[in-house]
């Protein structure tokens, strides 16, 4: 038998990011997600090839300080929680400690922030290893660049699709983040297009039409509920305004974006009889509720969450969707031309 020995960091992030960072869609989230929890107002996203050449995001938020930009690609290194109780109220989107470190582990990372808007850092990584530290004059905030996703890890760099598959799944999940966050202005460009743009005034049906479009936005109706444990409110459809699947559907616990079957089942029963079997609305579900009824801590991406009262918050949001199309004006004028 071999001798037990330590794995090397550099070789343990590598293994991290395997279950963090699958694609170029999961660095943007990480990214971006740090950009919200640093209290950002402006994020700004480029991908080249989907992500897969490279990738930037740029926020106006909080900055690191220089003596601590080492720190933060370090494993397991979080300025978001400190104790095991914090575990379970978490209120920000990260917690892990592990998004800088697993991106910087397979691809080639520069970070420039500035936490004063006069002096910077900047940092560059490849591989796990520090390249260069330096000090440099830079505006307010953070901005990352991920290069060649996977360069080191081949096997990784194969699994990715198409690049027009990848950039969907961008695109998604940007979508996502800007509607959970309409008090942030976003942009989404390619090199060769700007894919999206949301005012950041705080209006969710205002980042709805920038996303689905003006018209899409004007037809989906309001609701709003509210119970001792949850307060659950957003935009959904008319009936006759549905998709062919429940990519448009997206659930948003207190600010992050998560799939839960039982939720949007809880969603589609509150049409009643009023959808056709295989349509499903568009809709942007907001749930807030005291972190404690929520544990996030159940997958590393966090997209799954467990509620300790799901059945009844998903009673709560039948109920909030069926009054919102019952009291619909939309509805009725839309029931009364057909
Ligand atoms: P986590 O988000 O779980 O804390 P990360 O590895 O994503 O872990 O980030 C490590 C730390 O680096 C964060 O806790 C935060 O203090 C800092 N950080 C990362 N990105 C940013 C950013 N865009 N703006 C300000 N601080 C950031
Ligand atoms: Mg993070």
């Amino acid at each position: 038998m071999a001798q037990i020995h330590q794995l090397s960091p550099t070789l343990s992030n590598q293994i991290a990011a395997g279950e963090v960072i699958e694609r170029p869609a999961s660095v943007v989230k990480e990214l971006v997600e740090n950009a919200i929890d640093a209290q950002a107002s402006q994020i700004d996203i480029q991908v080249q090839e989907a992500g897969i050449k490279s990738i930037r995001v740029r926020d106006n938020g909080q900055g690191i300080a220089a003596e601590q930009v080492t720190l933060a690609f370090q494993a397991h290194t979080t300025s978001k929680i400190t104790t095991s109780q914090d575990l379970f109220q978490v209120r920000t989107l990260g917690f892990r400690g592990e998004a800088l470190a697993s991106i910087a582990a397979v691809a080639q990372v520069t970070l420039t922030t500035s936490s004063d808007g006069a002096h910077g850092t900047q940092i560059k990584i490849a591989g796990g290893q520090q390249e260069s530290l330096v000090d440099l004059a830079a505006s307010q905030g953070t901005t990352v660049v991920v290069a060649d996703l996977f360069y080191n890890t081949p096997a990784r760099l194969k699994y990715l699709k198409t690049v027009n598959t990848e950039l969907n799944r961008v695109i998604d999940i940007v979508n996502r983040l800007a509607l959970a966050h309409p008090q942030i202005a976003f942009t989404l460009r390619t090199e060769k297009k700007d894919l999206l743009k949301t005012s950041g005034n705080g209006q969710l049906q205002q980042a709805l039409a920038g996303i689905y479009g003006r018209k899409a936005a004007q037809q989906m109706v309001s609701f709003k509920q509210e119970s001792a444990d949850f307060q659950v409110w957003g935009y959904t459809s008319l009936p006759q305004e549905t998709r062919a699947n429940r990519k448009y559907i997206s659930l948003l616990v207190n600010g992050r974006y998560i799939v839960n079957y039982q939720l949007v089942q809880a969603l589609l029963a509150g049409y009643g009889t009023k959808l056709m079997v295989g349509r499903f609305p568009l809709a942007v579900v907001n749930i807030k509720l005291d972190p404690i009824l929520v544990d996030v801590n159940v997958h590393p991406t966090k997209r799954e969450v467990r509620f300790s009262k799901e059945s009844l918050l998903a009673e709560t949001l039948t109920a909030a969707i069926g009054q919102g199309l019952g009291q619909s004006n939309l509805l009725r004028s839309a029931k009364a031309v057909g």
